[in-house]
């Protein structure tokens, strides 16, 4: 039965499918499911070495021990475990989708006149680079860069614009500004001020410096899920294209810009090691979101709330790495390559000297 069931699957696969999803289809949506929630337990071992983030204070009331993860293939069933559907508020994982709409709006060039696009190697929050004369922010992905992209954006879109595209793109209608995290970054966010005005200062930012923080911060406080957060990883593993309705959400260009920045940029300065470890295109939130793209198979959100000493959630991290080896997501993981079970002594013993 099981394996009748199997070959319909890839049969089905065959006629619509890429060779790779064939592979991830074959591991087949029960065994996934096991082997995610197998992921879950170990994740949650790493929570109490985390802590959720207080530097704005509506965020200390997280609850650390939430944990949700959703996992969209492009063929085959959503896998939804724990507290996928708990809503939090997006942070810097909206950087995606301000970099996408500057992108599609403003154009490569006027984006990466004001942005690099090199890992910074340095917290999310610095403003080290910005003190040198001519230089601009590292990338797109850390606060300095998305403050440069807003100041670009601004005078293009409003808010309301940037909601009604992350509804569509995530596909959730009931995305909303989260007021009270919102109110709480406005209050305590001299640091993104200081990033602001030295931008100004540079000619990087030419609109008002306080509208385009508010629309930054407002950005950073839309309230989403981890299906959400699924919905747009889909979307940008298909190309930018919705795989259910054919619909277009920005170039092919654009997706794979925004995916390279992911993985060389998108957990900060964490990038390298994530990259290493779990090779999957990933942008982190401090709100403990991690929208992932595994690319050609499935988009991947994860929300849990303690963080790791870069900001990045510690749980989600751990949870990302164990599907990425057992569901072979990772980014250079081609399944022609696995027809003969693969020696990984090494890397175990390599992780049991904690080198990896
Ligand atoms: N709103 C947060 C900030 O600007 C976002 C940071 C993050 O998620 N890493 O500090």
């Amino acid at each position: 039965m099981a394996d009748q069931m199997n070959e319909k699957l890839l049969e089905r696969d065959t006629i619509t499918m890429p060779v790779i999803d064939k592979h991830y289809q074959m591991i087949g949506t029960k065994k996934a499911t096991e082997i995610i929630d197998r992921a879950m337990n170990l994740a949650r071992e790493e929570i109490p070495k985390g802590a959720v983030a207080t530097y704005i204070p509506e965020l200390s009331k997280m609850d650390p021990h939430q944990l949700g993860i959703c996992l969209y293939p492009l063929k085959g069933d959503k896998i939804c475990m724990g507290d996928y559907d708990v809503r939090f508020t997006m942070q810097s994982v909206s950087k995606v989708v301000m970099l996408i709409v500057a992108l599609e709006v403003c154009g490569l060039k006027p984006v990466f006149r004001k942005v690099g696009m090199e890992p910074s190697g340095e917290a999310f929050d610095s403003l080290v680079e910005l003190d040198v004369s001519d230089s601009k922010p590292y990338n797109p992905l850390i606060n300095s860069g998305a403050l440069a992209v807003c100041g670009l954006l601004l005078p293009e879109v409003s808010f309301q614009d940037m909601l009604r595209y992350t509804r569509n793109i995530c596909s959730d209608p009931g995305i909303e500004l989260n007021e009270e995290v919102f109110d709480s970054e406005m209050k305590t966010c001299s640091r993104n001020r200081s990033i602001a005005y030295l931008l100004q200062s540079k000619g990087i930012i030419t609109t008002d410096v306080e509208d385009t923080l508010r629309f930054y911060t407002k950005m950073c406080s839309m309230n989403v899920t981890a299906e959400s957060l699924a919905n747009l990883g889909k979307k940008l593993a298909n190309d930018g294209v919705c795989n259910l309705d054919g619909k277009r959400f920005m170039s092919s260009r654009t997706a794979r810009i925004v995916k390279t920045l992911m993985l060389t940029c998108g957990m900060y300065d964490g990038s390298g090691t994530f990259a290493i470890k779990v090779g999957i295109p990933t942008k982190s939130g401090v709100g403990g979101g991690l929208l992932s793209v595994s690319d050609k198979r499935a988009g991947i959100g994860v929300f849990g709330p303690a963080l790791d000493a870069q900001g990045n959630s510690i749980a989600g991290c751990k949870l990302l790495r164990e599907i990425s080896n057992e569901l072979r997501l990772n980014l250079f993981y081609d399944p022609e390559w696995n027809k003969e079970e693969t020696d990984d002594t090494v890397l175990k013993e390599m992780a049991a000297k904690s080198v990896m």
